[in-house]
């Protein structure tokens, strides 16, 4: 039969969707979405101030960009290499997990992948079974949710507000605690909150999930950006015991400012970096070469760069958290880590501003995008409504100037 003689599709019914259930539940993520509204807004010309990226406003460094240019004329790099990563950089990844976190990993438990964000999705395909529950400390990193959905899990919120440093205790955790419980995700320093979880509270969670045979997936990706003396512990350093029922997720994106450049990787045991670098093999084949490179570049020529990042992210971090706070009705936690401040706007919920109601943190988003052309992400993105997250890499007048707006127009809450 030819194409032109084929029958109709059949009409799109319930038992038969155009978009399967599994995609078209999956939501857009809330922060490339404010980004992407605000660089909008700006290429038309508007002087909007955006408070909303996840990546340094830094360049990569300059030898790491020779790297990869070098890399760029070896045919070496024009092919296929294996699945999991070059071994140089899987080397070059154990030798780092060793100098920062002082875990020792056979290169053979290192898998590389496209960003951390596939490292993200890669893990839960491979821990979780239909019915399996993940707790999830909220606020939390907007794409882990999705990635339990997707393979098949269902996320369990316990949240931690600003009165708590935005960090879950082993009480709250014990008590959403089932038998359907498989793993635990753990992410500090945090996105969105900025909150570092001290040592002995890493040991603490850490030594409750061996005890009740719950895996730990843990999220290391800002282990860099820690300030006033913070020290970002190291989940399976802190309980060795562990190290064979825990993921830890990493990447260059935010240490060495490479977003863009896409690596990030898994280090875990062995059977399940087994299965990952399996479902890799089918998924994405190996991470771009030049760009693997580039990491091997990154992650052996020292912490220099990030150094002198951390110095202008901290300077930023108590500008902000100062402004925010002078604000009636906003509180503002001082971060420890990552990039963002995390306000609680509670405050200003029910309450009006130029004519409108605020019901909710996104309409609060939604107002001062269009009235003070300030981009910020609603809570909403993070779970629990009643926040907001600014990210502070961006440079220090544009940070005053929008804090500023935000200022002059929540001055007129009534
Ligand atoms: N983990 C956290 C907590 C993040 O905030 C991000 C990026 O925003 C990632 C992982 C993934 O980063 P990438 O995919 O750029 O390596």
């Amino acid at each position: 039969m030819t194409a032109a003689s084929s029958p109709a599709a059949p009409p799109a019914t319930p038992e038969r969707r155009r978009v399967s259930a599994r995609v078209a539940g999956i939501a857009e993520s809330a922060t490339l979405a404010v980004d992407a509204k605000a660089k909008a807004l700006k290429a038309a010309g508007r002087p909007v101030i955006g408070f909303g990226a996840g990546e340094p406003d830094f360049p990569t460094p300059a030898d790491v960009v020779e790297a990869a240019v070098a890399a760029c004329q070896d045919p070496a790099n024009h092919r296929y290499t294996p699945a999991g990563g070059l071994p140089v950089l899987r080397e070059a990844i154990a030798a780092k997990t060793l100098r920062d976190s002082g875990w020792e990993v056979p290169p053979s438990q290192v898998l590389v992948t496209n960003g951390g964000k596939q490292a993200v999705y890669e893990v839960f395909a491979a821990l979780l079974d239909p019915g399996d529950e993940v707790l999830l400390p909220a606020p939390y990193w907007t794409t882990y949710p999705e990635a339990v959905r997707l393979a098949g899990g269902t996320a369990v919120e316990v949240f931690a507000g600003p009165e708590q440093g935005y960090r879950v205790s082993v009480e709250q955790l014990e008590a959403a605690r089932t038998p359907r419980t498989k793993v635990l995700l753990f992410n500090s320093p945090s996105n969105p909150t900025g909150a570092v979880y001290p040592p002995e509270e890493v040991r603490a969670i850490g030594r409750w999930a061996l005890e009740h045979g719950v895996w730990v997936v843990s999220d290391e990706i800002y282990e860099h950006l820690v300030y006033d003396g913070a020290r970002a512990a190291s989940m399976p350093v802190e309980v060795p015991e562990l190290a064979d029922t825990c993921v830890v997720l990493n990447g260059v994106a935010k240490t060495y400012a490479m977003t863009g450049w896409r690596v990030g990787w898994l280090v875990g045991p062995a059977d399940v970096v087994k299965g990952v670098g399996n479902l890799q093999s089918h998924l994405t084949s190996n991470v771009a070469n030049v760009s693997q490179r580039a990491a091997v570049a990154a992650l052996t020529g020292g912490l220099d760069a990030v150094a002198r990042m951390r110095e202008a992210f901290d300077r930023r971090r108590r500008t902000i958290v100062s402004m925010l706070s002078e604000i009636p009705g906003v509180e503002c936690p001082l971060p420890q880590g990552a990039f963002y401040a995390y306000p609680s706007v509670q405050q200003l919920i029910g309450r009006s501003l130029r004519g409108r109601e605020i019901t909710s943190s996104a309409a609060l988003a939604e107002i001062v995008l269009t009235e003070a052309e300030v981009a910020v992400v609603p809570g909403e993105a993070f779970g629990p409504s009643g926040f907001l997250r600014l990210s502070y890499a961006l440079a220090d007048d544009d940070l005053v100037e929008g804090v500023g707006r935000l200022q002059r127009l929540l001055a007129e809450v009534s």
